[in-house]
C-alpha cells in the first residue's frame, strides 16, 4: 500500500543532498526535521519553525534520542516569518499543514500565513530545489487551505517552476500533497 510519508521521502531524497540547507516548516514532533536533519549530515542546516512551545520541546527531545548531528535550529515562530531567520538559499522545504495529532485541534496551520509562509519558501528556493506541501483536506480549514494553495501554486509561471500534485483520486478526503520544483 502506498504510504505518503515514503512518497514524499522520495520527492525530497531526488534533490537534498548532505551538506544542503532545508527548511520543515511545521515542526510538530520533529518527524520531518529527523529526516532533513540525517539527510543533509554534520555540514547541513535545518531550520524547524512551529508556534507551540512543547512542539519545540519534544522535537529537541526527539532528535537527540535519535542521534541527528546538531545540525538544527528549532524556532518558536510563525513560518510566515521564515525571512527573519533564514539568510540563505534553501535546498529542501516541508510542509505538513493541519494540527498536531493528539494536541489542541485548535492550533492548526491557517490559509493567510500558510500562503504568505509559502511565497516565503518560494522566493527562498536554491537552484534545482524542492518544496512539499501536504494538505490534510479531512477539516474544514483544511480543505480551504488545500483549494486555496493549490489556487496560488498554479499562478507560478512554468518557466521558472514545475508544479504538481500527488493525490489519491479515489479517497478525496486523504492527505494529499503539492510539490513545487525549480526548473
Ligand atoms: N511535521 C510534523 C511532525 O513530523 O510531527 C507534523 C506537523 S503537524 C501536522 C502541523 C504543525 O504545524 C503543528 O505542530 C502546529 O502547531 C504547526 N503550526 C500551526 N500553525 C503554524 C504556523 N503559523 N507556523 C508554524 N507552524 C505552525
Amino acid at each position: 500500500m502506498l504510504d505518503l510519508l515514503d512518497v514524499q521521502k522520495h520527492f525530497i531524497l531526488t534533490h537534498l543532498r548532505p551538506g544542503d540547507t532545508a527548511v520543515d516548516y511545521t515542526m510538530g514532533n520533529g518527524h520531518d526535521t529527523e529526516f532533513l536533519s540525517k539527510t543533509v549530515g554534520r555540514d547541513g542546516k535545518v531550520y524547524a519553525f512551529d508556534v507551540q512551545l512543547n512542539a519545540l520541546n519534544s522535537t529537541a527531545k526527539n532528535l537527540e534520542k535519535a542521534g541527528c548531528d546538531p545540525n538544527y535550529t528549532l524556532l518558536c515562530a510563525s513560518h510566515h516569518r521564515v525571512k527573519e531567520f533564514v539568510h540563505e538559499k534553501v535546498r529542501a522545504g516541508m510542509f505538513n499543514l493541519g494540527y498536531l495529532p493528539g494536541s489542541d485541534k485548535k492550533i492548526t496551520t491557517m490559509h493567510e500565513t500558510t500562503l504568505a509562509a509559502i511565497d516565503a519558501a518560494i522566493e527562498l528556493m536554491d537552484k534545482d530545489a524542492i518544496i512539499l506541501i501536504a494538505i490534510y483536506p479531512g477539516h474544514a480549514e483544511g480543505e480551504l487551505e488545500g483549494r486555496l494553495v493549490g489556487e496560488r501554486l498554479a499562478q507560478l509561471d512554468r518557466h521558472f517552476y514545475t508544479v504538481a500534485c500527488f493525490r489519491m483520486l479515489n479517497s478525496p478526503t486523504s492527505p494529499f500533497f503539492y510539490i513545487v520544483e525549480g526548473r
